[in-house]
């Protein structure tokens, strides 16, 4: 019973990665992603969701979602540009695109699926697109499948992203260049040079890019990385999720009207693949009308970020230089990090280690994120347990 050629390929793929210690064991919550979780029937302060805000267990979300559930049903029933666009979709956009002050906005089924239509609607094998080197897995799937002419420069290195960019321009190579960055990197929480990357986006004509799917809802009071630094009306395409402290389900591309029509027809995800629930779409909007109201959660967000890393500065920790509440805990040699991750678990903190291929060999590290939601008791708790394992593992005096 079925191919057999497949089976030899699972098999040994399968065993190979067992044998290293490599193969991920998935965790199962019984219960929500919140401050605390619930695994095996244990309860651990989490400190690995990307729910910045807390949002996702917010009851005026919840609430939003089942009230569109029941008017709406469970399903949005075809793809946007068929019969599936709801009026709560067009709503979100245009929520979106005034809390974002952009001229349109386009939503889609999750954030990796905006990477993966929208540069492909713009970009072809005629054209060349800059790509900083630690960019997220969607980024590098988009840019291959557009069939542009991928050119990676040095991490944040606006040097070597004028060098690349006059190197391409003159090369007279190509139709359009475009440049893509994340806006804050996920794995050391560091921030985009965003002026120094216009500066040579005038220069050369580049179109831009920003994926800011940790930045927003956290930089520029809840608006982004690109708000943050004052040029929304300098950035081509602004991608967002709305999976991460909007605390739902989705992703979106903000930018002029011209952009978000030609997505509409041209970006693969929404042609061919069923939008939105009704629940999602409610519920991410009830998100922006909560960041609009007040700013209470991403100050409390920032707060608690500020003070995990002071504690843990403290203690003697390496932080590395991140710019935002996520803090990384560099421990350094992969399996120091893996125990240093599992006798956390053991205590009680549940924060997931990173080791290469997912960044650079030697910089392992345990990767924290606090959010609005987590009390200063739930963080002293923590910092008591980091002090305990770091001692007992000699990662600090
Ligand atoms: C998480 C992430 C995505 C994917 O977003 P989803 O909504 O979870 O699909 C895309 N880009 C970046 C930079 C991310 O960090």
């Amino acid at each position: 019973m079925g191919s057999k050629a497949l089976q030899k390929y699972l098999t040994e793929n399968l065993n190979d990665l067992k044998s290293k210690g490599l193969y991920n064991e998935i965790n199962i919550l019984q219960g929500a992603n919140g401050p605390i979780i619930k695994i095996d029937g244990k309860e651990l302060i989490n400190l690995s969701s990307n729910n910045y805000l807390g949002l996702a267990t917010n009851e005026r979300l919840i609430n939003a979602c089942i009230e569109a559930t029941k008017k709406y049903g469970a399903g949005a029933g075809a793809v946007r540009t068929i019969n599936g666009t709801l009026d709560i979709h067009r709503e979100l956009e245009e929520k979106i695109a005034e809390f974002k002050h952009t001229e349109a906005a386009i939503a889609f089924q999750s954030g990796f699926n905006c990477n993966a239509g929208a540069i492909s609607a713009v970009m072809s094998k005629k054209d060349a697109i800059l790509s900083d080197a630690l960019n997220h897995a969607s980024i590098i799937d988009g840019c291959r499948l557009s069939g542009a002419k991928i050119i990676r420069y040095e991490h944040n290195d606006m040097e070597d992203l004028r060098k690349q960019a006059k190197a391409a321009k003159e090369s007279g190579l190509y139709e359009k260049i475009m440049v893509i960055s994340d806006g804050v990197f996920s794995m050391d929480g560091d921030v985009v040079d965003l002026p120094g990357m216009v500066k040579v986006a005038e220069e050369f004509d580049l179109i831009t890019y920003i994926d800011d799917a940790h930045g927003s809802g956290v930089m520029g009071n809840g608006a982004g990385t690109v708000k943050h630094f004052g040029l929304s009306d300098k950035i081509d395409f602004q991608i967002g999720t709305l999976s991460k402290a909007i605390g739902v389900v989705g992703g979106y591309v903000a930018g002029s009207k011209d952009l978000i029509d030609w997505l509409k027809v041209r970006a693969r995800p929404f042609l061919f693949s069923t939008s939105l629930t009704p629940g999602a779409a409610a519920a991410a909007m009830e998100s922006f009308n909560i960041m609009s109201e007040s700013t209470e959660l991403v100050d409390k967000v920032w707060e608690n970020g500020k003070y995990l890393k002071a504690e843990l500065k403290k203690l003697g920790f390496n932080i590395g230089h991140s710019e935002t509440p996520i803090t990384p805990c560099i421990i350094g040699d992969e399996k120091l990090t893996q125990e240093f991750s599992k006798r956390l678990y053991e205590e009680g903190v549940y924060a997931k280690s990173i080791v290469f291929p997912t960044v650079p060999l030697g910089t392992g590290r345990v990767r924290n994120m606090p959010t609005a939601a987590h009390t200063k008791e739930m963080l002293d708790d923590a910092i008591a347990i980091y002090t305990k394992v770091g001692k007992e593992l000699g990662v600090i005096k």
